[in-house]
Order: C-alpha cells, then sequence, then structure tokens
C-alpha cells in the first residue's frame, strides 16, 4: 500500500484519535551522496526524520524513517544519503507535498494555502517563489 522505491515498509501506524498515519520504513537502496549522487562508503550514522506526506482522506500523512551519512570520496566530507523523495525546497516535505502545494499556490495566496494546509507561510512562500523561477 505504502511502497516506495529503494524502502522497506516495516509498519504503518494509524492514530485515529490525532488523525495521523505514520509510515515506518527502512532504507535497502545503496547509499549515494545528497551531492554528487556517489556512492558513499558504510554507513557512519544516521538521523531520523519524519516528514509529512500528500494527506489520506482527513488523516496527516508522514513518512518516519533513518537517513544514513557516510563518507563521499568524491567530496571528501561526510554527507548525508540522496532520499529521492525528499522536497528540493523543505527537508519536512515530501517532493509529491510539495508539488501539490505548489498547485495550490497557483489558485490561492500563500496566506489562504497556510490556512487550508496547515503549512507554515514561509514554507509555501519558498514553495511558490522556487515554482516561478523554473
Ligand atoms: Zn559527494
Amino acid at each position: 500500500m505504502f511502497a516506495i522505491d529503494g524502502y522497506k515498509t516495516i509498519d504503518v501506524c494509524f492514530e485515529p484519535d490525532r488523525a495521523i498515519v505514520t509510515t515506518i520504513l527502512e532504507p535497502i537502496q545503496e547509499m549515494l551522496c545528497h551531492r554528487c549522487e556517489h556512492p558513499l562508503d558504510s554507513a557512519l550514522s544516521r538521523y531520523h526524520l519524519r516528514i509529512k506526506d500528500l494527506p489520506i482522506m482527513t488523516y496527516e500523512n508522514f513518512i518516519s524513517f533513518f537517513r544514513r551519512k557516510g563518507f563521499c570520496p568524491i567530496c571528501k566530507k561526510v554527507r548525508a544519503e540522496k532520499v529521492h523523495f525528499l522536497s528540493d525546497e523543505t527537508p519536512h516535505l515530501t517532493k509529491q507535498y510539495t508539488w501539490w502545494l505548489g498547485k495550490i499556490t497557483e489558485v490561492t495566496n500563500v496566506a489562504q494555502a497556510g490556512g487550508l494546509t496547515g503549512v507554515d507561510k514561509s514554507t509555501l512562500w519558498r514553495i511558490d517563489h522556487s515554482k516561478l523561477g523554473t
């Protein structure tokens, strides 16, 4: 149901009292540098991300996973791995949710889009602004 390329779904948690769905993923893809896309050496550390995806009906929808970090021999630095579904504008939203928010800001202003979606105005402004640049 909630399959994402390069990740294995570990669990899907429904919280009816809070109207929240959380999909817990585990990466099974090769770790690639998020900057240059060269394979990273073995994972040195990881950090937890809980990012917002498109709502499901009236439920807020989150994806929860650990993003790994490893040494990139090209950048000669420790880099976070590339996460293909992460928004370019903010690390708190998915690409598809950002696309949808961009569509909403096409038909209404940022303040009204914020009231409708619960996403803060500065994030919506950034999404709207980056869309104008493309
Ligand atoms: Zn790199």
